[in-house]
């Protein structure tokens, strides 16, 4: 990721979770202490690994888990986190390391982003989504009961290590929840990555070209975020199906989808709608259906009150003074941003 001082290097390799000791000792030598901010199920299955990993090169290594799931993703668990680094006496030399799915890198990520100001950290994402999104582009947050990550800012990681053989334990909903971003590129800006995965059979064809298909989803998020890093322009794109998913995941309370299944809602909602409107080419959004229909992901918008929705949809960060900015099909493949007038939203949804 090429960001000037913020410039750091993103490790898509089989096995390399045994590697970050050893990255840590060379690249960052005045390191003394790592805590890991990871969660109870990751911890469960790695915690030791990684652990070790880092205690063989000198290094006192701190667990600190959270329980799975958004609901960590808090103010509260956030103060537990600050409270463990404060009684740890971890200073602006040591790191911090998330090691989970997106929820434990967005919330780790902050608390790096705060605490003392600032600490050096690395994402060392383990679920698909966070593999191909959260992990890299620096957005790091925490939610308020007001709305999905509310309180956040934008600090990158010194390094991000994808080791693609961990996904070999993540449960086939959670694949299926980080395929819905994968789909999610394809649409916006690269057709290949759909005909990856419409020549697949099953979960672990798409496991053995996992490693390929990361690095397509990567390259395309770099890209963006090089040219946009602060989101005022084309990283929008990479919200594409998100405002709409955002309110349907805070309309169930952030426990009947996951954040890919309610994005899938609304790639194919919005999708539906723009192509009834003439703007998106005919078949796309059954395009989209087919994909997402395949990897058992819903399309359909479920029963809601449509205002709490468009309300919600409103305080959205893409929103501003009377305009909202929705993220749009012209084909698969190729995305654009329509600002649109705040009292045209409810023609799109
Ligand atoms: P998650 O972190 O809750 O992980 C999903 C589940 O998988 C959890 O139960 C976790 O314990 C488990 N898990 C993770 N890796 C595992 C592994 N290797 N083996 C076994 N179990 C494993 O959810 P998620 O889908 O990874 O991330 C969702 C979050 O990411 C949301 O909060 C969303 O807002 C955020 N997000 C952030 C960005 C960003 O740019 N910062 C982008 C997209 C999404």
């Amino acid at each position: 990721m090429d960001l000037g001082e913020n410039s750091y290097k993103i490790y898509i390799e089989q096995d390399c979770l045994g590697n970050i000791g050893r990255y840590i000792a060379g690249c960052h030598p005045a390191c003394r202490r790592v805590a890991i901010i990871t969660d109870d199920n990751v911890s469960g299955i790695y915690g030791k690994m990684l652990d070790e990993s880092i205690r063989e090169q000198g290094l006192d290594a701190i667990i600190i888990s959270v329980k799975p799931g958004e609901g960590s993703k808090s103010l509260e668990t956030l103060k537990m986190v600050y409270g463990r680094l404060s009684e740890l006496k971890l200073t602006r030399t040591d790191m911090i390391l998330t090691f989970g799915g997106g929820v434990v890198g967005d919330l780790g990520g902050f608390a790096a982003a705060t605490y003392l100001r600032g600490i050096p950290y690395i994402q060392v994402p383990t679920s698909l989504l966070a593999q191909v999104d959260s992990s890299i582009g620096g957005k790091v947050a925490v939610d308020l009961p007001w709305g999905k990550n509310l309180v956040g800012s934008f600090y990158h990681p010194a390094a991000v290590f994808v080791d693609t053989v961990l996904l070999k334990t993540l449960e086939v909903r959670y694949l299926h929840d980080g395929l819905a971003e994968v789909i999610k590129y394809g649409f916006i800006k690269d057709e290949g990555i759909l005909d990856e995965l419409a020549d697949c059979r099953n979960d672990e064809e798409i496991l053995d070209k996992i490693d390929r298909v990361i690095f397509r989803c990567c390259s395309i998020k770099k890209k963006l975020v090089e040219q946009d890093e602060k989101d005022f322009g084309c990283r929008m794109l990479l919200n594409f199906g998100h405002t709409y998913g955002h309110a349907v995941e805070k309309y169930f309370g952030y426990e009947k989808y996951t954040h890919g299944e309610a994005v899938a809602i609304g790639m194919a909602h919005i999708t539906r709608n723009s192509e009834r409107l003439g703007i998106t080419e005919k078949g796309t959004s059954s395009y989209l259906e087919e994909l997402l229909g395949k990897f058992s992901l819903p399309f359909k918008p479920p029963e809601m009150d449509r205002s709490v929705l468009e309300e919600t949809m409103l305080l959205d960060k893409k929103s501003s003074g009377d305009c909202i900015s929705l993220i749009l099909l012209r084909k698969a493949g190729e995305a654009f941003i329509e600002k649109i007038d705040k009292n045209e939203l409810s023609k799109f949804i």
